[in-house]
């Protein structure tokens, strides 16, 4: 037995590559598409350690090109998932108990191998199967995913170092144990990194995890699953299950054994879940642990004194990049009239040389909306928009599914700041832009803090410091992540840890320490050395007669 105490090498974020042409990347990531895409996925569920075929199959399609089968998916139900529990709760006697240098290892190994010839595979996977382009890929299925698995490790080793005081004569430990039960990972569709750190954040920590991805996802959550099987993940750590979510979830949820949720998704779906919570919280053995990161109506603020050329490029990227599909996408803004005339210019012009189209043509900036069901919603929004006199299109407007789910990036000026697309979350390439009264400035830090029930991101732009700092001082609760001259997407793990309250979440942080103090549930060991042998306290005895 080695009793040292190890430490886990410095996490640095991964770089991220370029994929310009000519480049070694960009060869491999075009090798590796092709390989994937004349090959046939057969897609079991994964329950402690093995491969369930169901033979209730789905088909997984490209959204750029809904023709194209990339594979089929077996799909479970209660049943399943009932399997699944019984599988975490075997694994867990063992992987609770697990040294943490062993579990830690298995989580660097696989992010050394997703650095190496594994990224060319995820990022292939996510641009297929959730139409995202290179960059895109780049930035979440390998490097953020890379970095969680990281960063984790290092503040797993931070938390567990926290330990308490000792007076003379007493030792006093805290003990990191894992929750007593199995927690149940629910992942959305357009982040394969969150995808890849719900599950892998509590298993960390000495969880063992019941995985339920988004259907929209399955083809990069198959091979999330053949990564950590490559990295040496035990049997029954992770166990993957999707189907029809609402009974799955229910099924889960109302186990004795249920200790937590790692929820990232709709509020909606959020709320739903958290109700058969609380509506079964008798019936478990410990109180649940819920944590969710759930939606967003993301706003862009301009203060008179911003730069409007910087301003206009945040708000196309923020707003447009992988489609508007980010929970942290910019979606409504609010631009001094007197500004907005050069800032509208701008976009135009960005927007106008902007090509749409599927993402294996890397000069694609924007790519297919996700499926069907996003595409008609997105496109109801739009047309609804059209309808109402206090909004101008000011770009895109169209849409096209012939070949795949493809949305035109779409700008609408509005004068009405309650208006529809001013506070719904549409979660595609729409931004509505409220031009308001330069003089009008701090009314409009009032109604962007109240326009909306969301609070996950924000940015403001502004020359002025004194604007800076009043906005800072409003919107205090309007959003988690908050940004001062810098589009409101794109946080990065160990630098931006990510999460908002209000209707968008439990605000628990991914990427951060505060994230995994939710899968630990500490016990308080006090140990005296010396203990009194004589019941009285010096205080009983009385004085002298
Ligand atoms: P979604 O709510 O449709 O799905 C999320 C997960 O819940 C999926 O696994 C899905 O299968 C499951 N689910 C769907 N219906 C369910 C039901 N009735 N009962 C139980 N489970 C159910 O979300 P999505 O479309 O995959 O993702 C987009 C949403 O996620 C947006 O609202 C976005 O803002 C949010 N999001 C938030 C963050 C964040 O960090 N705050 C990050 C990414 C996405």
């Amino acid at each position: 037995m080695n009793n040292s105490r190890v430490s886990a090498p410095h996490p640095v974020n991964e770089p991220v590559l370029g994929y310009a042409p000519g480049s070694p990347e960009r060869a491999k990531l075009w090798a590796r598409l092709a390989e994937l895409k004349a090959r046939k996925l057969d897609m079991p569920l994964f329950i402690g350690g093995e491969e369930v075929r169901t033979n209730r199959r789905v088909d997984l399609r490209c959204p750029h090109d809904h023709a194209f089968v990339l594979g089929r998916a077996h799909e479970g139900g209660p049943a399943e998932v009932q399997k699944a529990i019984a599988a975490a709760l075997k694994a867990r006697r063992e992987w609770s108990r697990t040294p943490f240098a062993a579990r830690a290892a298995i989580f660097l190994k696989a992010a050394d191998l997703l650095a190496g010839d594994w990224r060319w595979t995820l990022n292939a996977a996510t641009m297929l199967g959730q139409s995202k382009n290179a960059h895109q890929a780049e930035i979440d299925s390998a490097c953020e995913f890379i970095d969680f698995l990281r960063f984790n490790v290092r503040f797993a080793e931070n938390i567990y170092a926290q330990q308490p005081e000792s007076p003379r004569g007493v030792w006093n430990r805290l003990e990191y144990r894992a929750l007593e039960g199995f927690v149940l990972a629910v992942t959305p569709f357009n982040f394969t990194a969150i995808a890849g750190n719900l599950p892998t954040a509590p298993a960390l920590m000495g969880n063992t995890v019941v995985w339920k991805p988004s259907g929209l996802a399955l083809y990069s959550a198959y091979f999330i699953m053949r990564l950590l099987e490559a990295a040496g993940l035990p049997s029954g750590v992770i166990n993957l299950v999707h189907g029809e979510p609402a009974p799955l979830v229910a099924a889960a949820v109302a186990h004795p054994e249920f200790a937590g949720l790692h929820f990232t998704g709709s509020t909606a779906v959020f709320r739903g879940i958290w109700a058969q919570v609380g509506a079964g919280v008798g019936t478990y053995r410990n109180y649940p642990r819920l944590v969710g990161e759930t939606g967003g109506k993301d706003f862009v603020l301009a203060h008179s004194s911003a730069d409007p050329d910087a301003l206009a490029v945040a708000l196309v990227r923020g707003a447009f990049e992988y489609q508007g599909q980010k929970c942290s996408a910019a979606s409504r803004a609010y631009v001094p009239a007197d500004l907005w005339p050069k800032v509208r210019k701008a976009m135009k012009d960005m927007i106008a040389s902007i090509e749409v189209g599927s993402p294996e043509d890397p000069g694609n900036f924007v790519n297919a909306v996700i499926g069907r069901a996003a595409f008609d919603k997105i496109g109801g929004f739009v047309d609804r928009a059209k309808k109402n006199k206090a909004n101008k299109i000011v770009a895109g407007g169209a849409r096209d599914d012939a070949r795949g789910y493809f949305v035109a990036p779409t700008v609408i000026e509005t004068s009405d700041a309650k208006s529809e697309t001013m506070v719904t979350e549409i979660f595609g390439p729409v931004l509505t832009v409220h031009p308001y009264p330069e003089n009008k400035w701090k009314e409009t830090l009032k109604l962007v803090d109240e326009s909306s029930p969301y609070a996950l991101t924000g940015a403001v732009f502004a020359r002025e410091r004194t604007a800076l700092l009043e906005a800072e001082r409003a919107l205090e609760n309007a959003a988690g992540n908050f940004y001062l001259n810098d589009k409101p997407t794109g946080a990065v793990v160990g630098q931006q840890p990510f999460g908002g309250a209000r209707a968008s979440g439990t605000n628990d942080k991914a990427g951060s320490q505060l994230n995994l103090l939710r899968w630990t549930s500490p016990r308080t060991i006090k140990e005296t050395f010396d203990p009194p042998r004589d019941f009285r306290y010096p205080w009983l005895a009385r004085d002298p007669a």
